[in-house]
């Protein structure tokens, strides 16, 4: 299986890494910017491992990636599009600007990269794309406007994309994680409290959903499971999910959405 992960040199898609690398006969291209986290999670998984350094949102990214990928294996059986960042701040404070950058790399990036890697997906069925979306792509809080717009896009974007694919033998999958400790997203005030700390999982939780919706896999799984049901009260209660989102609830859930590793490095 050769196997395309982006977003690899941290958090879940690191954890994506090295749980597919586990897989017998798995193949592995690695994709983000940090180029040497990179090289060194190549080294120490061993094995056929392909590391392309390269931002996502950079124009000529995905037919770079896409001609590396023919050159080196003629095939993809597996695309993790995992990579994203978030921005905290009402929309008040940050608008479009902010908006845009987080669009960018959270919808168009995916969207370019499979735009590229479609012909060889299709060519390799049955093969999968994983999108790796949020639960704060189904219930919105204060402070990630940005950030949910993406998130509920790329949800949007993937379940045409799932039923579109499908008669080419390419299954698309949906994950939507819930809290998880991350570089990008530590989840500091929730990990901080007792109250709140069982509300945080792990990238490697999510990794092995993330194995779930892929070739021949389910739609649609949230990482743990549970956080489907703040997903269905905003559908079936959602005066209720307003109430608790703009109160308390909101403030300390609203804390959660992190930066990516070079805006946390400006600041
Ligand atoms: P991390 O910040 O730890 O990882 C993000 C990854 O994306 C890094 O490997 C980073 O690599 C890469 N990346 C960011 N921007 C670019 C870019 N422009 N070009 C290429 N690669 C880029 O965060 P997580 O592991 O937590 O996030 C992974 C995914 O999970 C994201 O899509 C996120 O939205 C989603 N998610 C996370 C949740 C959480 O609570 N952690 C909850 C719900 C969803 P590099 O900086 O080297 O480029």
């Amino acid at each position: 299986m050769i196997a395309l992960i982006t977003g690899a040199s941290s958090g879940i898609g690191e954890a994506t890494a090295r749980r597919l690398a586990r897989e017998p006969g798995a193949q592995l291209v690695l994709v983000a910017r940090r180029e040497e986290r990179l090289r060194a999670l190549a080294g120490e998984l061993g094995g056929d491992v392909l590391v392309i350094a390269a931002d996502l949102t950079d124009e000529a990214a995905p037919a770079r990636i896409a001609a590396a990928v023919q050159e080196r294996h003629g095939r993809l059986d597996l695309l993790v599009n995992n990579a994203g960042a978030g921005w905290r701040g009402t929309f008040g404070d940050v608008g479009t600007a902010n908006l845009r950058r987080t669009m960018e790399i959270n919808l168009d990036a995916p969207a370019r990269l499979v735009e590229a890697l479609l012909p060889l997906l299709r060519a390799s069925a049955p093969s999968a794309i994983v999108n790796v979306a949020s639960t704060a792509g189904r219930v919105a809080r204060p402070g990630s406007g940005a950030y949910s717009a993406s998130k509920f896009a790329l949800i949007g974007w993937s379940d045409a994309l799932h039923l579109e694919e499908k008669p080419h033998g390419v299954h698309v999958g949906l994950v939507n994680p819930g809290f998880v400790a991350t570089e990008g997203f530590p989840q500091a005030e929730l990990v901080d409290s007792f109250a709140t700390r069982w509300m945080v999982s792990t990238p490697e939780k999510v990794a092995e959903a993330i194995l779930d919706a892929g070739p021949g896999g389910k739609a649609e799984r949230y990482a743990p499971r549970p956080y489907r049901l703040a997903a269905l009260a905003r559908v079936v209660m959602p005066g209720l999910t307003r109430r608790v989102l703009g109160s308390g609830g909101g403030a300390v859930l609203g804390t959660s959405t992190g930066a990516d590793a070079a805006d946390r490095a400006a600041r």
